[in-house]
This record gives C-alpha cells, structure tokens and sequence, in this order.
C-alpha cells in the first residue's frame, strides 16, 4: 500500500471502553450541567446504563477522502439546505476531507427500545444519554484518526485541524444523507439509511471530516436558524 492511500478509506473498530462516557458528559444529556445538583438515586441508573453501554456496544466507524467536486454534490443533497450555513463558508478552504460514518452497533440500541418497551422509563433514559454521549466520543476519535493519517501521509501539517459536521444540523439539510451513503456505503459496518433518512442502528452517526487551517472553522453562530437551536454545540466544539 503506497503512504498517500493510508488515509483514502478505513474502516476502524474501538473497544467499549474507549468510547465510554464521563459521567459528566451522561449527565449533560439530560440537562443536568452546572450548578444542576443530581438526584443521588441516579447514581445507581447511571452506574448500570455504564455497565450496560460496556457489555453491548461495538463501535465501529468508516471514513472515506472525498475531493471537492465529490463534496460539493454530497452537501447540495436535494437543494433543500439553508440559503446561509456555516459549513458552506468553512469546506470550499479545506485541505482535506473525509465522510465518516460511526456505530455503536446494534445491541444497545436494541436494549434502549427493550427497556421503553417494558416501561423503564429511568434506565432506558440513561442508557439512551450515555449511548449518544459514547457515540459522540466514537465520531471524536475518528475525526482524531483521520486528522492524524493525514499528519502521519506528509499530507498536511500538524497544525491544521480536523472538525466534524452533520447531515441535519446548522443548516445542512438530512436529505444529504443520500448522496453520502452513496458513496461512503456504511453499510460494510452494518449502518443502513432509512426512508425517513435515519440511521439503523440508531446510535450511529455520520457527516464530514474538514481538515484545514483553524481559522476555518471560525463563525459567528448569528444565523437564522440558530435562534432554534437548543445544544449550540458549535461553541464547545471550536
Ligand atoms: S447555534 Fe446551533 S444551529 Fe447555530 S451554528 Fe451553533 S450549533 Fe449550529
């Protein structure tokens, strides 16, 4: 295998526990941040939705490079996007770029649905926080790969920096998931794209790795749509 295609396609599978979530970031999932004391009877949820994430997930992830023609049909989708987005002011000064698809596999999914089908509201609820918390640290680690094989291939310098965006958020309309499934094919790690345009298993995600200068990465969350937005996880993620 020649350098350069170290960082084309792969396909990458973690251990449960280093994707395993802070209890902080569990708790952030369900409003509790800050000053928000938590109930002490969580404590005993929080303990068995951990050992749960632990014994069900398996996550797995595939990136794939994609060049700027390539991206550039993945983000129209169905033309449905915002008139203004950040990432359509941030891509076009990329270096590199990746779609990436992340899962945590089926069982603990399977077990979410389990546990609200038989009326454990609690456990179910923690569980579904600390499974979004682990797959968040999943797409962290492959937006972390994917930046590094591109240090390790000589192909950008170690100061450029590798930021993940996502079909259906900040104004990137969900029916780019189309035209990403089409080419990234998650499905060789067992991700399907429904008619609804979710993701099966559901503790999945998928998007675009950006590789460039930091300052790219840079805007101010003043558009339209961010009055909405309730997580404005774009200020802890620059
Ligand atoms: S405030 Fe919300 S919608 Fe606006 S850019 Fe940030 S994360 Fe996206």
């Amino acid at each position: 295998m020649m350098l350069e295609d170290l960082t084309m396609r792969q396909i990458l599978r973690f251990s449960p526990d280093s994707v395993r979530p802070e209890r902080a970031a569990v708790l952030a999932l369900q409003g509790m941040s800050g000053d928000i004391e938590p109930d002490p009877r969580l404590d005993a949820y929080m303990d068995k939705a951990l050992d749960l994430l632990g014994r069900l997930c398996e996550p797995s992830a595939v990136y794939q490079m994609v060049s700027m023609p390539e991206f550039d049909g993945v983000f129209r989708g169905s033309g449905l996007n915002e008139v203004r987005t950040p990432l359509a002011g941030i891509y076009p000064h990329a270096q590199a770029m990746a779609l990436f698809a992340i899962t945590l596999g089926g069982p603990v999914s399977r077990r979410i649905a389990e546990l609200f089908e038989a009326d454990d509201f609690v456990l179910g609820y923690v569980l579904d926080a600390a499974a979004s918390a682990a797959a968040d640290r999943c797409a962290e680690a492959v937006q972390e790969a994917f930046g590094g094989a591109l240090v390790a291939a000589g192909r950008v310098p170690s100061s450029r920096r590798t930021l993940r965006y996502s079909p259906g958020y900040c104004g990137w309309h969900i029916s780019a998931q189309r035209g990403l499934f089409d080419l990234l094919k998650p499905e060789v790690i067992g991700v399907t794209l429904g008619k609804s345009l979710l993701m099966e298993p559901l503790k999945s995600v998928s998007g675009v790795l950006v590789c460039g200068e930091p300052g790219i990465h840079e805007f101010k969350n003043a558009f339209p749509f961010c009055g909405r937005c309730s997580h404005r996880t774009c200020r802890g993620r620059r």
